[in-house]
């Protein structure tokens, strides 16, 4: 069995990158670490009237190109390397998408399925009075990521404000619209997933429209479900699997009542009409397109060669482990690499930190086209470095977003 880290998984990424880049030695080291990490110790009251502590980091992996950004997550398994590793992906991510962004995350270990709400406000208030001196529109703009929602961004950016005595909705993204958030921001993770699948089908001539499987049903997941039809014309989800099962059907599931019951039951096991399977069997459907949608590791040495997809759209960080990335390859799948098939989420956290600068709400449509232009953009480019440094997808977007970052540096004199 294969052991990872993330994080040096990250780091090997980062170092074959400027290997063909040829970057220097200080350039190199300075991207193979976070610029910055902070790690927190929360005392915060339970319902139970005790006190529990929990750690959590907030990491800025590097600024040279703009604002730390990246998401928040409650997850019980994070440790200070999932965090770096997840920090060092969205520095890369920000840069494919060349938005004035550098790249962070933070991280709380905490089981939020086994919290209330009101333990949830607690922990989210508890992370901001720690991490309030590093964070603002123009130093670190956090967002969602796994177990975190508009409602965490909402607790938090109030609690950032009371602080702060003054409105500053820029410091969150993904905020509820009431409170400064953007149209269109709940669905941009999925749509820019399937935006890039889109140019990729028009790309290598394949029809969109056969069956595809999601593994893993959260926000990216349930939102690409809905929308692969909208925007590809057509294509039966045929495979679905959350942290609570697998199902299956042949005929397709009719998506909407699929979310209703996720919604309803918090799983999509025991929906009507399905034939429940193991989880992982999701990954090794004969379907034309894969959404991993999950966590980090699900497409590793175990499984990689049973995939039949021809293409993998990776809506979630870091699904493909280094030794699957090399099978899938030498199999011909086209993989649509994480930070740039997830990048859309980012994207219109970029354009709703636009609009609170400048205290101007766009419509839908402008949101929508504006990450369309980027993530078609974005796509292309990542192909085009791939005809010319004769790579695979991940490590031509890892060098788009490694030589962005390192010229930056070398601009501000850094290296
Ligand atoms: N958590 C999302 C991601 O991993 C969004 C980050 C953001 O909008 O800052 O891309």
């Amino acid at each position: 069995m294969e052991s990872y880290n993330s994080f040096h998984v990250a780091q090997k990424q980062v170092q074959e990158a400027a290997k063909i880049l040829n970057l220097g030695q200080a350039a190199t080291e300075l991207l193979l670490w976070p610029q910055r990490e902070f790690k927190f110790t929360l005392p915060v009251k339970m319902d139970n009237g005790k006190t529990r502590i929990f750690h959590a980091w907030r990491i800025q992996y590097n600024f040279a190109r703009g604002p730390a950004k990246g998401g928040i997550r409650f997850h019980p398994d994070e440790t200070v390397d999932t965090i770096r590793a997840l920090a060092s992906w969205m520095t890369w991510k920000t840069a494919v998408v060349d938005l004035p962004l550098g790249g962070g995350k933070g991280g709380v270990v905490c089981d939020p399925r086994n919290m209330s709400d009101r333990e949830l406000e607690n922990i989210s208030r508890a992370y901001i009075r720690a991490a309030f001196p590093y964070l603002g529109i123009d130093r670190d703009v956090p967002a969602p990521d796994v177990y975190t929602n508009p409602q965490t961004m909402a607790w938090m950016m109030d609690e950032y404000e009371t602080l702060l005595q003054r409105h500053h909705p820029g410091v969150m993204t993904d905020k509820p619209q009431q409170l400064g958030g953007t149209e269109g921001r709940r669905d941009a993770t999925a749509r820019g997933g399937v935006i890039t699948v889109r140019e990729a089908c028009r790309c290598l001539a394949i029809d969109p429209t056969g069956d595809f499987a999601i593994q893993g049903f959260g926000n990216a997941g349930q939102r690409a479900a809905l929308l692969h039809n909208e925007i590809l014309g057509g294509g039966r989800l045929v495979g679905v699997c959350d942290s609570r099962g697998g199902i299956y059907n042949p005929n397709g599931f009719n998506v909407k009542e699929l979310v209703t019951h996720k919604l309803k039951t918090g799983t999509v096991a025991g929906f009507p009409g399905a034939s429940s399977v193991p989880r992982d069997s999701i990954l090794e459907m004969n379907v034309d397109i894969l959404y991993p949608a999950a966590l980090e590791n699900s497409i590793t040495l175990a499984n990689a060669d049973k995939i039949k997809a021809k293409i993998i759209c990776e809506l979630a960080n870091g699904p493909t482990s280094p030794e699957a990335d090399i099978i899938l390859n030498k199999k011909g799948i086209h993989v649509i690499p994480d930070i740039l098939a997830s990048a859309g989420g980012v994207t219109v956290s970029y354009l709703e930190m636009v609009q609170n600068s400048c205290l101007d709400y766009w419509s839908e449509e402008t949101v929508h086209q504006r990450l369309d232009k980027k993530i078609s953009t974005a796509y292309h480019t990542v192909m085009e470095a791939v005809k010319e440094k004769k790579v695979h997808p991940r490590l031509a977007a890892t060098i788009v977003g490694v030589a962005r970052v390192a010229e930056a540096c070398d601009l501000r004199g850094w290296v």
